[in-house]
C-alpha cells in the first residue's frame, strides 16, 4: 500500500495520543462481551440451535434462542432478531406500522428522521404506496434544541394539543446524515421519562417511545430499553436496528431486530408475520449460527469501528480538515464526518478507503446520480456483505462542504490502514503536503 512515511508517523502519533480513549473503548467492549456471554449461557446455546428450519419453521429452537439472547442483551422484556428483516428501514417500517393506527400521530422529537423513512411515513403527503399517511396516520416533528437536546417543553405543548391521538414518540439516536449531535443512551432514557411524566400530568395514555437505534449498539454500556433504575431515566418501549450494522458484528448475512416492552414487541411480531401467529413461526433458513456468531463478535467489532473513527478524526483534524465528532469526544454511534472542502477531496477520500478494502479494492469510486437524492453521491464500499456499514465504508453528497460520512472497520488494523490511505489520496489530489 502506498502510504507516505510522514502519514505512517502521524498514524503512530494518533495511536499514542488516543491511548486513554482506546483503553476506555476496550473496557466497554469487555463489559458488553460479558453481557453477551451471560445471555448465551442463560439460553443454553448449543450446536443444535444452528440447525436450519424450513417452511413454517415451527419448533425452530434456534430462532427462539436468538430472540431470547438478543432480548436479554438489549435489556428488553421481549423482542426478536430475525433474518426475514432485510434492512434497518424494513425493521423501522415493521415497528412503526405495528404501533400506529388510523388517526394516530407519530411525533418525531429528533427532527427529520433518516432519509429512507420519509417514504415510509409519507412525510408532507400520502404517496399512495401504502405509507403511514395513506392509512391516516399523521406525522409531526420537533427539532432538537440549540444545545442538541430533546425539547421536552415543545413535546408538552404538542401533547396538550394532540392528547390521546399521540401514539408514538420517535427518537433517532444517531445523527444519520444530519450535522446534529448523536444522542446518548442516558439522554434518550431521560426523554422517555419526560414523555411519560407529561402524559401522567395531562392524564392521557402514555405514548409508545420508539427508538431508531441504528449505529448506536454496543458503543455504550447499555441500550435504551435497558431499565437502568436511575432516577429520571426510564426504558423506552421499542428499539429498532439492522444486522448489517453494529449488532451483526460483521458476521450476520442479513437481518434486523425489534426489542422492547412486552406489548410493543408482541405488536411488532404480529406485523412482521401476521396477527394470531406473531413470533411463533418463521423459518430461520440456516442463519441462526451467523446471527449468534455476529452477536458474539459485535462488542469487539464495534470497538474496532470506534477506534477507527477516533483515528480518522485525529488524522484529518491534524491535516486541517473539520471533523465531527472531535478526536477525543465521547461517542454514542460509529459515524465520523470529515469535511473535505472540495469535490476532489471527497472523491479522493472515498477512493482511498476503497483501495484499502478487502473486496473490490481494484475499483475506483466515482460520483453518480442516485435515485431519490438531489445531488450526486460518491461512496466507498468494499464489503464482504452487500451494503454492510459495520465494515469500513463511506459516502457523501457532492455539495459543499463536501462531507464524507465514514463508519465501520471490522478490525482496527484494516481500519487504520484505510484511514491512512484516505489521507494519502486526499493529499495527492490536493497537491499539498503537511508538517508533523
Ligand atoms: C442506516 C440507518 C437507517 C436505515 O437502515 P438501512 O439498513 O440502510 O435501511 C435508519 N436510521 C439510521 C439512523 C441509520 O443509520
Amino acid at each position: 500500500m502506498i502510504i507516505s512515511e510522514k502519514l505512517r508517523a502521524l498514524g503512530a502519533e494518533a495511536e499514542r495520543e488516543l491511548g486513554g480513549i482506546f483503553a476506555d473503548i476496550d473496557r466497554i467492549s469487555e463489559i458488553n462481551t460479558e453481557k453477551v456471554l451471560d445471555a448465551f449461557r442463560e439460553a443454553e446455546i448449543s450446536e443444535s440451535h444452528f440447525a436450519p428450519s424450513t417452511g413454517y419453521g415451527y419448533g425452530d429452537r434456534g430462532r427462539d434462542a436468538v430472540d431470547a439472547v438478543a432480548t436479554r442483551i438489549f435489556g428488553g422484556e421481549a423482542g426478536f432478531m430475525r433474518p426475514s428483516i432485510i434492512s434497518g428501514t424494513h425493521a423501522l417500517t415493521v415497528g412503526l406500522f405495528a404501533l400506529l393506527r388510523p388517526g394516530d400521530v407519530m411525533l418525531s422529537v429528533t427532527g427529520r428522521p433518516y432519509d429512507t423513512l420519509t417514504d415510509v411515513i409519507g412525510i408532507d403527503c400520502p404517496n399512495g404506496d401504502g405509507s403511514l399517511a395513506d392509512f391516516g396516520v399523521k406525522y409531526e416533528e420537533i427539532p432538537l434544541s440549540e444545545s442538541g437536546e430533546i425539547d421536552l417543553a415543545a413535546v408538552r405543548v404538542a401533547a396538550e394539543r394532540l392528547r390521546d391521538s399521540l401514539r408514538v414518540v420517535f427518537i433517532q439516536r444517531s445523527k444519520g446524515y444530519l450535522s446534529r449531535p448523536t444522542l446518548t443512551v442516558s439522554q434518550i432514557r431521560r426523554a422517555a421519562h419526560g414523555v411519560r411524566e407529561i402524559a401522567r400530568s395531562l392524564g392521557i395514555e402514555p405514548p409508545f417511545v420508539a427508538v431508531d437505534n441504528c449505529y448506536g449498539e454496543f458503543t455504550e454500556l447499555s441500550e435504551p430499553c435497558f431499565d437502568p433504575s436511575l432516577p429520571g431515566e426510564e426504558a423506552v418501549d421499542m428499539v429498532i436496528g439492522s444486522l448489517i450494522k453494529n449488532p451483526g458484528g460483521g458476521m450476520a448475512d442479513t437481518g434486523g431486530y425489534i426489542i422492547g416492552s412486552k406489548r410493543a414487541a408482541e405488536l411488532a411480531g404480529y406485523r412482521l408475520c401476521c396477527p394470531g401467529v406473531g413470533l411463533d413461526a418463521g423459518a430461520s433458513l440456516g442463519q441462526n449460527r451467523n446471527i449468534l456468531k455476529g452477536l458474539f463478535y459485535a462488542p469487539h467489532t464495534v470497538a474496532q469501528a470506534m477506534k477507527t473513527a477516533h483515528l480518522a478524526a485525529y488524522v484529518f483534524s491534524r491535516l486541517g480538515y473539520r471533523v465531527s465528532p472531535g478526536p477525543t469526544e465521547r461517542r454514542s454511534d460509529i459515524i465520523q464526518t470529515v469535511d473535505l472542502g472540495t469535490p476532489e477531496g471527497l472523491v479522493g477520500f472515498c477512493q482511498g478507503i476503497q483501495s484499502s478494502s478487502p473486496v473490490d479494492a481494484h475499483v475506483s469510486p466515482e460520483p453518480w446520480a442516485m435515485p431519490g437524492y438531489a445531488d450526486e453521491v460518491v461512496m466507498a464500499a468494499g464489503a464482504f456483505t452487500g451494503g454492510s456499514s459495520i465494515e469500513l465504508s463511506c459516502d457523501g453528497p457532492m455539495r459543499p462542504p463536501y462531507t464524507a460520512f465514514l463508519q465501520g472497520g471490522l478490525t482496527w488494523e484494516s481500519g487504520k490502514l484505510g484511514i491512512l490511505r484516505a489521507a494519502q489520496t486526499v493529499l495527492e489530489k490536493s497537491g499539498k503536503d503537511f508538517d508533523l
